[in-house]
C-alpha cells in the first residue's frame, strides 16, 4: 500500500490507519472499496533518545518527540485524514496498540471523525464486526502503557549514568531486565555452592518370556541409599547369589491430558524447546502470521478459545480423526492470571482447516511456528491419551526390585504431538520365578540446579508475575545484548558485568528494583491502571520518591575503586610488592596491582579450568574471549595447538 495512493481519496472515503504495511495489505482485502488503509509504520512519536523526556517535577509528564524519519509518513497521513469522511484507528488490540492509536489521533486525526476499532484476528468476519462497533480511545489502556514507558525510562535513564560513573562507561540497566539478571546470577551462586553427592544405582537385567530391567529399591522394607562403590560391590555380590521371584503385579490405567492452547509465554517456551528458536525469533514469525490473518493476536495471556472457533475445531477433529478423538464437551481451560481488560483468546489458527501444508508463506520460521500453534490448538480439544501402566515388584532374598512398563491403549491428542516412549514389560505373574541375566551397578552424582534456559526463565518470570506478553522476548534479548548474560548452548550464564552490577550496585542499593515481589506488584499496578482502578501518576510517584533517595545514597557511598574488582589473589606485584587482584576491564578480566595508580603493573588474565587440552594433551584448557565479548575455550599452547570449543569440555566429559 503506497502512501501516494491517498491522493486518490474521494470525499466519501473512509480512512483506516494501522501500524504495519503488511497488516494494511491484509485489511485492505477485506474492507474493499470505499476504504483506504494506510500504515503509520510503528510509533509516530516517542520519548527522546538524548534526554530523560519526563518532567519529574510536574506529574511525570512525558515529552513526546516525533520519531526520526517519520516526517513523510505524518504528512501523508494528515493529508489523507483531512479528506476522509471517517477515520478508523485499527492498531493492535493491546496497550501498546492503544497508545499508538492515541498518538495518531493527537497528531493527524480530526477528533470528531476519528474512531478506534480493535480486533484479535485479521479475518473478514472479525474485522467487519469491529467496524460495526467502533469506540473511543480507551484512555485507561493508554495510561497503563504510558506508565510502563515512563517508569522504565526513569529507571533506565537514572541508573545508567550511575553505572558509567561507578563501573564502566556504556553500561545500562533496565527495570524488569535487572530482576531477570538477578535470577540468572542467583542460580549460578546456587550451582557454585552445590556439593555433588555420590550415589549408586543397581539394575537387574532379568528374563521371562522376554528380557527387561528392574531397579533396586529396598532392603528389608527400607529404602536403600547406596553411597559408595564399596557398598555397591557388597550388595552386587549378594544379589548375584539370590533367586528372583515376582512378588506383586499391579496394572492401572493412566490418562495423559492435552495441554492448553498457547499463550505468548508458552508459545515462546515451545519455540525454544521444540524449534530451538529464541523468544524474539518465535515472536517475529508469529507477528507475520498474525498480520497475514493466519493466527489470532500473538500477545496474550489467555488460554480461552472463542465459542465459534471451538465449534470449528471440534468439527475438524470429528471429520478428520473420528468421533472417538472428540470429547463429549468442548474443553475449557482456566486462565491462571487475573486478566486485564484487553485480554482475549489464546494464540490459535484463525481457520483450523488451514493445515500447514496448505499454507503459503515465504519463511520457514513462519511455517514451523504455524505448525506448532496448529497442533497445540487442535490437540488441546482432543481426548486424553490412555496408557496401561504396569508395576511389578521382584523379591530376591531381603531385597526388593521394581520394574515398570507402559502400553499405549489409545493415543488421543498424542496423535498430533509425539507421546512418551512406551516401555513394555513381558507379561509377569505373581509368584513366577525369573532368570537373572546380569546385575548392573552404576555411579551417579546429585546435580546442582540447572541453569535457566530462555524457556525456563520465561516460565519463571511468568510464575513470579513479572513478565507480560509484550515483555518476555525483549527482556531475554536485552540482558544478552547488554553483556550481562550469555548463552552456552541453551543455558544462560551470568557474565562478570552482570554479577558486578547485580551484587555491588543493584542488590545493596536498589532493593526494590531487583526484588521479585516488588516488580510483580508494579506489573499488577499497570494492570490496575488498565482496568481503571489506579491513577498512573500515583503509581509512578509511589516508586520515584524512594528510588531517587536510593539513587542519591548510591552516588555518595559507592566506592568506584573496588567496583570492578572480581577477586583477590595470593600473588604479589613483581614491581611494587602490593597484592594483585583480578579486575574487570573493558575487554574482560585482567590482573591489576592494588598499588594503582602509583604502580601501573597489569597483565592479561588467563583462566585455567583445571583440565588438560583434549587435543594435544599438553596445554591447559583456558577460557578466552572473542572480540565481541563471548567466552570460549581454547588451549594455552595456542598458536601451536589450535584446539577451541564453545562448550565447556568439563560438561562434555560428565555427559
Ligand atoms: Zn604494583
Ligand atoms: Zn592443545
Amino acid at each position: 500500500m503506497g502512501l501516494g495512493t491517498s491522493m486518490l481519496l474521494s470525499p466519501k472515503m473512509k480512512l483506516v490507519i494501522v501500524e504495519s504495511p503488511t497488516k494494511a495489505k491484509t485489511l485492505q482485502k477485506f474492507l474493499g472499496e470505499g476504504y483506504e488503509v494506510l500504515s503509520s509504520k510503528g510509533h509516530l512519536v516517542d520519548l527522546p533518545k538524548k534526554n530523560l523526556g519526563v518532567d519529574v517535577e510536574h506529574d511525570f509528564t512525558p515529552e513526546y518527540d516525533q520519531v526520526p524519519g517519520k516526517k513523510e509518513v505524518i504528512t501523508e497521513l494528515k493529508k489523507a485524514a483531512a479528506k476522509a469522511e471517517e477515520i478508523f484507528l485499527a492498531t493492535d488490540p493491546d496497550r501498546e496498540g492503544e497508545a499508538i492509536a492515541w498518538h495518531i489521533k493527537e497528531l493527524v486525526g480530526d477528533h470528531k471523525k476519528t474512531k478506534r476499532v480493535a480486533f484479535h484476528e485479521i479475518t473478514e468476519e472479525a474485522v467487519k464486526e469491529s467496524f460495526l462497533a467502533p469506540r473511543e480511545i480507551d484512555q485507561q489502556l493508554v495510561d497503563s502503557q504510558q506508565a510502563r514507558r515512563v517508569l522504565d525510562r526513569l529507571v533506565g535513564y537514572k541508573l545508567s549514568p550511575l553505572l558509567w560513573k561507578k563501573v564502566r562507561y556504556g553500561l545500562s540497566a533496565g527495570r524488569v531486565q535487572s530482576v531477570a539478571v538477578r535470577l540468572v546470577v542467583d542460580r549460578e551462586k546456587e550451582r557454585q555452592a552445590f556439593h555433588p553427592e555420590e550415589y549408586w544405582e543397581i539394575l537387574a537385567k532379568l528374563s521371562d518370556s522376554g528380557d527387561f530391567e528392574a531397579k533396586l529399591l529396598e532392603k528389608d522394607g527400607v529404602k536403600l541409599a547406596i553411597g559408595s562403590q564399596e557398598d555397591s560391590d557388597r550388595i552386587t555380590a549378594e544379589l548375584k547369589k539370590e533367586e528372583y521371584r515376582v512378588s506383586r503385579v499391579e496394572t492401572s490405567e493412566r490418562k495423559r491430558h492435552p495441554y492448553p492452547p498457547y499463550t505468548t509465554s508458552t508459545l515462546q517456551q515451545a519455540g525454544v524447546n521444540v524449534l530451538g528458536f529464541s523468544g524474539k525469533r518465535t515472536m517475529r514469525a508469529a507477528q507475520a502470521l498474525y498480520e497475514a490473518g493466519l493466527i489470532t493476536y500473538h500477545r496474550t495471556d489467555s488460554t480461552m478459545i472463542g465459542e465459534k472457533a471451538l465449534e470449528q475445531i471440534r468439527n475438524f477433529i470429528g471429520k478428520n480423526y473420528g468421533s472417538n478423538y472428540l470429547p463429549t464437551d468442548a474443553i475449557r481451560y482456566k486462565t491462571k492470571v487475573r486478566l486485564a481488560q484487553e485480554a482475549h483468546e489464546a494464540v490459535r489458527p484463525t481457520r483450523v482447516e488451514v493445515t500447514s501444508d496448505k499454507l503459503q508463506v515465504t519463511s520457514g520460521d513462519e511455517l514451523k511456528v504455524y505448525e506448532l500453534i496448529w497442533r497445540q490448538t487442535v490437540a488441546s480439544q482432543m481426548r486424553p491419551a490412555v496408557y496401561e501402566q504396569v508395576s511389578a515388584d521382584i523379591q530376591t532374598g531381603s531385597y526388593l526390585f521394581r520394574a515398570t512398563g507402559s502400553k499405549l491403549i489409545f493415543d488421543g491428542w498424542e496423535k498430533l504431538n509425539m507421546g512418551e516412549e512406551a516401555r513394555s514389560l513381558p507379561e509377569l505373574k505373581e509368584g513366577e520365578k525369573l532368570k537373572l541375566l546380569e546385575i548392573v551397578p552404576s555411579q551417579h552424582f546429585t546435580e546442582p540446579p540447572a541453569r535457566y534456559t530462555e524457556a525456563t526463565l520465561i516460565k519463571k518470570l511468568e510464575e513470579e508475575g513479572i513478565g507480560r506478553p509484550s515483555t518476555y522476548a525483549p527482556i531475554i534479548s536485552t540482558i544478552q545484548d547488554r553483556g550481562y548474560v550469555s548463552k552456552e548452548g541453551r543455558a544462560l550464564k551470568p557474565e562478570d558485568a552482570g554479577v558486578i552490577v547485580n551484587d555491588k550496585i543493584l542488590v545493596p542499593y536498589f532493593t526494590d528494583v531487583v526484588d521479585l515481589s516488588f516488580t510483580a506488584k508494579m506489573e499488577e499496578g499497570f494492570d490496575e491502571i488498565a482496568r481503571g482502578e489506579k491513577n498512573w501518576v500515583e503509581l509512578i510517584r509511589g516508586f520515584y520518591g524512594p528510588f531517587s533517595q536510593e539513587l542519591e545514597k548510591a552516588e555518595e557511598s559507592i566506592d568506584k575503586s573496588s567496583m570492578t574488582t572480581i577477586a583477590e589473589t595470593d600473588e604479589k606485584c613483581p614491581d611494587s610488592g602490593h597484592p594483585l587482584v583480578i579486575k574487570l576491564g573493558r575487554y574482560g578480566r585482567f590482573y591489576s596491582c592494588t598499588g594503582f595508580p602509583e604502580c601501573k603493573y597489569a597483565r592479561p588474565y588467563i583462566e585455567k579450568i583445571g583440565m588438560t587440552c583434549p587435543d594435544c594433551k599438553q596445554g591447559d584448557v583456558i577460557i578466552k574471549r572473542t572480540r565481541r565479548g563471548k567466552n570460549f575455550y581454547g588451549c594455552s599452547r595456542y598458536p601451536e595447538c589450535k584446539w577451541a570449543s564453545w562448550k565447556d569440555p568439563r560438561e562434555q566429559k560428565t555427559n
